[in-house]
């Protein structure tokens, strides 16, 4: 989602730009963008995903996703892993359509649209834009109803999402610019810990004094051992006092 990795030819959209947009099943291209996909996940996706479907964080990660890590700042890419099939699809796509609906990831309900974020070098998250992605086989492109750019990101629920994400986006600054350098393999480890596998991260703050070497506020310290958005804002404390001098 960082601005210099969109393609330089878009047409930038604001909030009150409009769009043409709807996907329904009546369409004969109906599941088939589901497919062949490098589909990123951040760590809030991967929250909501592996309760959706009722599995342990670790089992999730190893089963339907792939890394990569990024060269510039060493942090982690999480994606989902397409199926082992020759279409590549979606390991969550039915002939029904998305069977994860309610916990889909922020770039499937951001689609047709793409959402690119500039910030500053301290880690300033700073303006946002949007652009339509290019899909000349969605034929959903061409169906009613006109939506504004803030009424779809209203209507898919991406608030929590796009907050989550823009954190995310200061905090790699964060430790970019204090590190100086990308994360070596023990802090790559620990941010794949604390932000993505949270069942283990769990774990560990049970089994350690962490909550008291970090301070933690009674509010966190509350609800970190139920709470999968607590853990994740204290995995983000975590690494902030790991990573960042
Ligand atoms: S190609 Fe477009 S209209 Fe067709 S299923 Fe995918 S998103 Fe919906
Ligand atoms: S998560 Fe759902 S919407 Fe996204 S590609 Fe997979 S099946 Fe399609």
């Amino acid at each position: 989602m960082f601005i210099d990795s969109t393609p330089s030819n878009i047409r930038r959209l604001s909030s009150f730009d409009r769009f043409r947009f709807s996907c329904h099943g009546g369409l004969s291209c109906f599941n088939s963008c589901c497919a062949n996909k490098h589909l990123p996940l951040t760590p809030y996706d991967v929250l909501r995903l592996k309760n959706a479907l009722g599995m342990h964080s670790d089992d999730f990660l190893s089963r339907h996703t792939l890394y990569n890590v990024d060269p510039g700042t060493g942090f982690p890419v999480v994606a989902i892993r397409m199926e082992d099939d020759p279409g590549r699809t979606c390991p969550f796509v039915s002939v029904r359509g998305c069977t994860v609906y309610a916990d889909r990831p922020t770039s499937c309900r951001l689609y047709p649209l793409a959402r690119a974020v500039s910030a500053r070098t301290g880690g300033e998250v700073r303006k946002e834009f949007y652009y339509l992605l290019d899909a000349p086989a969605c034929l959903g492109t061409r169906e009613d109803p006109v939506r504004t750019v803030h009424e779809w990101v209203a209507d898919q629920e991406l608030g929590m999402y796009l907050t989550l994400n823009d954190r995310m986006v200061d905090f790699v600054l964060r430790v970019k610019t204090s590190l100086g350098r990308p994360l070596d393999e023990r802090a790559l480890h620990k941010v794949v810990v604390a932000l993505y596998n949270l069942d283990v991260f769990r774990d560990f703050v049970a089994s350690t004094n962490l909550l008291d070497a970090l301070n933690t506020e009674e509010y966190l310290r509350r609800r970190v051992h139920h709470d999968d958005l607590s853990l994740l804002e204290l995995g983000l404390v975590y690494l902030r006092r790991a990573l960042v001098s």
